[in-house]
């Protein structure tokens, strides 16, 4: 079986959260939230860890070299022999040159990026929508999913707030940023043959199966 060594990309509320909680499943691979094991590494005090920690300490940005490592300590590693899921990683083309490079002595290269997108106006309008129950964080949705009475939750009857991250101009801010930092490296990897996009306005099911098809071709022309 040829490995499956692929990088999320999406704009928050396009469902990438979901898509790659499905992909762990199917393919039985790990998925790296960059975030997550830089903190990891830090907590089991590496070498690798104590590098990283003392940039942050600083309030610098950890160097791309450094990310890198840590990232590729968990790449060549056995849970991650058959692929894995990066996600937050790359996210620069200097970062995604180190991950090449990397890939490249480990004998690996990337099988495809994916990009689960979804328009702007989707976005905000998925987003800014949102509603969470002071209670216990049940949450809402004023248009696809509203409480039988408006503004409390169904369960615990507490009131429903938005979170400050979903109000509508920061969601904005949210995506400017994501298109800013994120088109370089679409280009890139469209330019490298690699860019699979996938409509994330669909069904998470129908999005499910139109990546699982696209895998299943790519895994077919690597073994021909
Ligand atoms: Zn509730």
């Amino acid at each position: 079986m040829s490995e499956l060594n692929l990088i999320l990309l999406g704009p928050p509320g396009a469902g990438k959260g979901t898509q790659a909680a499905r992909l762990r499943d199917d393919f039985d691979l790990p998925y790296y939230a960059t975030g997550d094991i830089l903190r990891e590494a830090v907590k089991e005090e590496s070498e690798l860890g104590g590098e990283a920690k003392s940039y942050m300490d600083r309030g610098d940005l950890v160097p791309d070299d450094v990310i890198c490592r840590v990232v590729v300590e968990r790449v060549d590693s056995d849970e991650a022999r058959d692929g894995f899921i990066l996600d937050g990683f790359p996210r620069t083309i200097p970062q995604a040159g180190e991950l090449e490079g990397a890939l490249r002595g480990l004998g690996r290269r990337l099988t495809a990026t994916l990009l689960i997108d979804a328009p702007d106006e989707e976005v905000i309008r998925r987003l800014s929508g949102r509603r969470v129950c002071k209670e216990n964080g049940h949450t809402y949705h004023v248009e696809f999913d509203p409480p039988k009475n408006e503004g409390f939750c169904d369960s615990d009857g507490s009131p429903l707030s938005q979170r400050d991250d979903d109000e509508a101009e920061t969601v904005k801010h949210r995506l400017e940023v994501f298109h800013a930092q994120t088109k370089p490296l679409v280009e890139h990897y469209e330019k490298e043959g690699v860019l699979r996009r996938f409509d994330g306005t669909r069904a998470p099911d129908e999005v499910n199966g139109h990546i699982r098809a696209t895998l299943a071709t790519l895994r077919l022309e690597e073994e021909l």
